[in-house]
């Protein structure tokens, strides 16, 4: 062997380059993907659909080449740390006694990164070549939306070149022995309430204040959050996917300690489940502003709705080799509505079947969070799964 490194060390070395938001080191990714792709000998290019925003792609030729093919897809960057909450440097990939690696992004998302590699070595090394073409894609910019990396990359013709027949890209952590795999989301919404009333002195009763109505509003989206989250505790098989939640994300107004001001605007962040028609749900915005009072307004400064979904059922050749190939490993799998947004949307639009799949099983879910991490030995099991699954769904028949 001679080599020192195996597949932790790449993955920490991975989790060192600090692709983190508001500026993420895009290049030192660029450069590591590529070192990667030349010692497993795959052919690898950088596309550029958005200035300075690199999409890498990597490429393993099937045997029938003209087939469609399968797509593995991974973001590059991470999101923000707040540092003094760390037990260990974020940027560090600190290995503790008990194997647990820390590091932003160790479950979000390039542990999946490097199981698709490390994956691909692997079988590269025992000789096996897949039946369909397997693309390796690495998309900057998830984490701040998607609009400059995935969204940006399937409108371009080198992403029509790719033909991807089905994908595989993020999910989450599971603390059981389960594996969860997404395949679709709710509905994405920002509802933008203002509030218009009477301004006048900070002393009196003034009628018709932008406050109180403010206050109704506020009222009749927190009592359906409450709501909501009472159906999840009652339904102990739904998931946070089942049901609509509605957070309060952004109040201002006001300019003065002692005016009334003529107006507040507040922002909620929706995510409307699927069982909830997106009609029926502004109805009731709708409704809950016009109770709210006079002069009380809303926009939808973001409306996504994801009504395409990857099939589950038996019948489907990708579902059907995706869950044989699960089952194979002994991995029992429950699929579930992602509850926030992926890059996984922008391919499920186009028709195309896309799964949410980080194989972590006996893992808290910290993507986001304070110490985020991922213990080894689950790190190494996620491989021996890609390596199962990724030629399994490359046989899937024409
Ligand atoms: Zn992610």
């Amino acid at each position: 062997m001679g080599d020192e490194s195996g597949p932790v060390e790449r993955f920490q070395t991975y989790l060192r380059i600090k692709t983190v938001h508001p500026e993420p080191d895009y290049e030192g990714a660029v450069k590591f993907l590529r070192a990667q792709a030349e010692e497993i000998g795959l052919p690898c290019r950088v596309l550029e659909p958005v200035k300075g925003k690199p999409v890498v792609i990597m490429t393993w030729a099937g045997t029938e080449p003209s087939l469609p093919t399968v797509l593995l897809n991974s973001h590059t960057d991470v999101v923000p740390v707040f540092p003094d909450h760390w037990e260990h440097d974020p940027f560090g990939a600190v290995k503790t006694a008990a194997g647990d690696i820390f590091a932003r992004g160790t479950q979000d998302m390039k542990c999946v990164t490097m199981q698709y590699l490390e994956a691909v070595r692997e079988l590269k090394a025992r000789g096996v070549q897949p039946v369909r073409t397997v693309h390796l894609s690495f998309v900057p910019d998830e984490e701040i939306g998607g609009v400059t990396g995935m969204k940006a990359f399937v409108e371009t013709d080198d992403w029509q070149r790719l033909n991807v027949a089905c994908a595989l890209d993020e999910g989450l952590a599971n603390p059981s022995e389960e594996m969860t795999v997404f395949y679709g989301e709710r509905h994405t919404w920002k509802v933008e309430v203002t509030c218009c009333g009477r301004s006048g002195h900070g002393s009196r009763f003034l009628p018709d204040t932008a406050g109180e109505k403010l206050s109704r509003v506020l009222q009749s989206f927190l009592d359906y959050r409450r709501q909501q989250e009472q159906l999840l505790a009652d339904h102990p098989d739904w998931k946070l996917g089942d049901v609509t939640t509605c957070n309060l994300t952004i109040i201002n107004g006001g300019i003065q300690r002692n005016v009334v001001p003529d107006k507040f605007h507040a922002c909620f962040d929706c995510r409307v489940a699927q069982r909830t028609p997106p009609d029926e749900f502004e109805a009731l915005v709708r409704d809950w502003c016009r109770q709210a009072g006079p002069d009380v307004t809303y926009i939808l400064s973001q409306k996504e709705d994801n009504l395409e979904n990857s099939p589950i059922s038996p019948d489907n050749p990708w579902w059907s080799a995706f869950s044989a190939a699960l089952a194979r490993l002994g991995v029992s799998t429950c699929p579930e509505i992602f509850p926030a947004g992926t890059d996984s949307r922008f391919i499920r639009r186009l028709g195309i079947p896309c799964y949410g799949f980080s194989p972590m099983n006996r893992t808290p879910i910290l993507l986001h969070d304070h110490n985020e991490f991922i213990n080894e030995t689950v790190f190494l099991e996620g491989i021996k799964v890609y390596a199962e699954l990724i030629p399994s769904l490359a046989r899937v028949p024409a």
